[in-house]
């Protein structure tokens, strides 16, 4: 069974970034990768793809057309298979629902998450309603991470996102700090994580290569290959691919939270 993991976390703090730099890395050492965009931005892939978006499952769906397998899964950077799930039309419909209605779909049609080494799902943290938490419920992903700053919002989002899994008695394989250059930033998410009952599995630096990478329509890997920060994602990438216990994770309490982000 391939390993499935869903990167969690606040909408803006780098989900898409960091899930698209690890799956280049990890084919870069050969590893089969798929990842799955449930963002409504839809926007997971594009650095795999050189800029070009792809239509989403979910507006497929709309459009009420007989949908097969290359309308929806794409190649990209050395062979990553790219799908992005897209979302409901704002004020109807459940986004939850709808990854579990697109994945089950993708599914019939194609063996992407199936005949692969690595999916990552990247998964939007901001309303951690039931149905954000589905892909976790229905067996999809075995694997959860969540990402955040040092800034007490993400860091709000990342704890929402424990007292979910916590409720689902899901585990929590790690938690990632995505900089955005806060005071003392690493020694505030690395006592988080350890509060949690996690570990914090690597610290990126905030660093113009991405945005500017990405405006390019690529991954740092693929275009500053050489760079510290694809080094950061390379080691990350070999972190997650190792073999990873999580744990359950315990949330703090709000008083708790906001300490943390004084220290
Ligand atoms: P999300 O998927 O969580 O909504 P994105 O991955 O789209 O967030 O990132 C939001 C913005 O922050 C993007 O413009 C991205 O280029 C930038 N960004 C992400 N990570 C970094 C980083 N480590 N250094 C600099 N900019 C970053
Ligand atoms: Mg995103």
């Amino acid at each position: 069974m391939p390993k499935q993991i869903a990167i969690y976390g606040k909408g803006g703090i780098g989900k898409s970034s960091t899930a698209s730099n690890v799956a280049a890395a990890c084919a870069d050492e050969g590893y089969r990768v798929t990842i799955i965009g449930c963002d409504p931005k839809s926007d997971s892939s594009i650095t795999l793809l050189r800029g070009r978006r792809i239509p989403t499952i979910m507006d497929l769906m709309r459009e009420g057309i007989d949908i097969r397998e290359e309308d929806i899964v794409f190649n990209g950077y050395k062979g990553v298979k790219c799908v992005e799930i897209g979302g409901p039309e704002p004020g109807i419909g459940c986004a939850g629902r709808g990854i579990i209605v697109a994945i089950s779909l993708l599914k019939k049609i194609s063996s992407a998450i199936e005949d692969t080494d690595l999916v990552i799902y990247d998964v939007p943290g901001d309303i951690v309603c039931g149905g954000f938490v589905a892909p976790v419920k229905k067996g999809l992903v075995n694997e959860a991470y969540v990402l955040t700053s040092g800034e007490y919002m993400p860091l709000y989002a990342a704890n929402n996102i424990c007292k979910g899994l916590a409720r689902l008695e899901m585990t929590l394989n790690g938690v990632i700090c995505n900089s955005r250059g806060a005071l003392n930033e690493e020694k505030i998410v690395s006592e988080f994580s350890k509060e949690i009952g996690s570990q914090l599995l690597a610290f990126i630096p905030k660093d113009v290569l991405v945005q500017t990478c990405e405006r390019d329509g690529f991954s740092v890997i693929e275009n500053a290959p050489d760079s510290e920060i694809a080094a950061v994602y390379r080691k990350l990438a070999k972190s997650i691919m190792g073999k990873r216990d999580g744990k359950i994770p315990v949330p703090l309490d709000d008083k708790r939270l906001r300490e943390l982000t004084r220290i």
